[in-house]
This record gives structure tokens, sequence and C-alpha cells, in this order.
């Protein structure tokens, strides 16, 4: 009987413990589920905050990082354009003034860094396309400058290429702006002489804005003719082509920068600059 007892009680035992261990072992899992569905959550609740953070940066942020010649896309910009239009100071040391300075700006007595303003802005380029733009202007100009690209980009206007002419940099500033012409290029600030010599230019106060100079040269007339610098422009010597980049007296890039006061070379007599559009004060 004592026997019997002990055994059925060493049984009950081993029974006892396995049960215990069984439930030791499923709490220890349902533990482990509990704090690893924890910690994934914590991890993606950090991972959404840091999410929303970085579109909360955002827009301006987007905006501001977009770099000159970069294609931004039509849906995107659509109800925020004004936001892509902007203005900065250049100071001493900035990224701007580290592309500038010893090449289109110079130390000089006709024009402070303080007086220039660095914009960007956007605009469509041959292909239709809406492309970010570069220009340094005078302060004075600056808002307006601003304005009349603005109602450009709203008409699709097209313009090939705007980056500072600092990007064509040939270690001459008259040079440059003939290697910049060559490409095309459309372009405001540049410390130099007006084309032909002798005074300085209103690019040099950034007062000035040439718009697509392949289509639009600037000619002189002498010893009986026409000459023009960039044989690019050969086809473009006609006025009457109709082509839509041709910037003709009454057209609609004419009329926008008439509207804010730009005078505009096309009207002058000898040399005529079809591309120049100026304002002095
Ligand atoms: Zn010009």
């Amino acid at each position: 009987m004592m026997i019997t007892d002990a055994k059925t009680f060493g049984a009950a035992l081993r029974r006892r413990r396995k049960e215990l261990n069984y439930t030791r072992t499923f709490m220890a899992k349902v533990s482990g589920f509990i704090v690893s569905f924890f910690c994934v959550l914590i991890l993606f609740s950090l991972e959404v905050s840091a999410m929303e953070k970085k579109d909360n940066t955002t827009y301006e942020d987007k905006i501001a990082a977009f770099v000159p010649g970069d294609i931004v896309d039509k849906e995107q910009v659509r109800g925020q354009e004004e936001s892509y239009f902007m203005r900065y100071p250049i100071e001493e040391g900035d990224e701007v003034y580290e592309r500038i300075n010893g090449k289109s700006y110079r130390e000089n007595d006709d024009i402070a860094l303080e007086e220039l303003r660095y914009l960007k802005l956007l605009h469509y380029n041959f292909e239709h396309e809406i492309q970010v733009g570069e220009l340094i202007v005078n302060e004075d100009v600056a808002d307006d400058v601003l304005a009349i690209f603005r109602e450009l980009f709203d008409a699709e206007y097209e313009i090939q290429s705007m980056y500072l002419v600092d990007n064509y940099w040939t270690g001459d500033a008259t040079e440059t702006d003939t290697a910049s012409i060559e490409e095309n290029n459309s372009s405001a600030f540049n410390y130099r002489e007006a084309t032909g010599g002798g005074k300085l230019s209103n690019h040099a106060l950034g007062r000035a804005i040439d718009i697509n100079p392949q289509q639009n040269p600037y000619i002189l007339y002498r010893d009986g003719e026409w000459h023009w610098a960039h044989e690019n422009a050969t086809p473009y010597i006609d006025r009457t082509s109709g082509d839509p980049h041709v910037i003709c007296a009454g057209d609609i890039c004419y009329n926008i920068f008439a509207k804010y006061d730009f005078d505009w070379g096309g009207e002058w007599e000898n040399p005529v600059d079809y591309q120049h559009f100026a304002r002095e004060n």
C-alpha cells in the first residue's frame, strides 16, 4: 500500500512538474511575443514620426534643394509656382560666392556684393519641360525680375538655358560672355565692359538680362553691312522667320519686360542687341 502510494505520489509530482514546465514555457513565449510586438510598434512609430518630420521640413526645403538645370514635374509645381521663385542675398563664403568670386564678381568700385541678389526660378526649356534656372541681378530690380520670369513662366515662354556665366568661365569676363552665348545661355550679372568695349556694361551692375542669345544676336552695322560674332545666330538675322524664340517688338517677351520698364536692345539703331533687356534704376 505504502509502495503504491509512493509510486502514485511520484507520478503525480512528475505530472505536476511537467505541467509547470509547460506553463512556464508558454508564459515565456507569450511574454516574448508581447515584448517583440511592442518593440516593433515603437520602431514603427519612430519611423513614421521621422517620416512625418521629413515631410514637415518639407516643401520649401525640397524646392530649395533643386539645383539649376533640374527638370521639375509639372504636377509637382501646379498651385505651388510662387514658392519656386526665390531670391537670396550673397554672402562672402557662401556657395554662390564661391562660384562667382574672382570670376563674374571681382572686387571693384562699381558694385558691391551686398547689392546683388541670387535668383532661383523656373522656366520652360526648348523641349517645353519645366527647368530650374538661376540669375544674379541688382537688388533694385530683383523683385521685378522675379515677377518678369514668373509671367514668362505662366506664359510657358521657352528659354533654352539659364545658368550663371561662371559655369562658362574662361579666365576673362568678355570671353566668358562669348562662351555662354555659344551655348545659348541666358544670363544677367557679369562684371565686364559693354560689348564693343569702352564703358561698363549694365550687366556689370546686374541691371541687364540677355534672353536666348542665339536667336537674338548682337549685330553691328559697319562698312555697308551688318556683322555678328556668333555663327549659330545666322539663321536668326532675318527677324521675320516667325520662330517663337525670336524676340520682336510687341511679342509676349517684349511686352512683359516693357511692363516692368525694361528697355529692349532690339530698338537700338546701331548696334542692335536683340537679346538685351535693361533697366538702369
Ligand atoms: Zn546684354
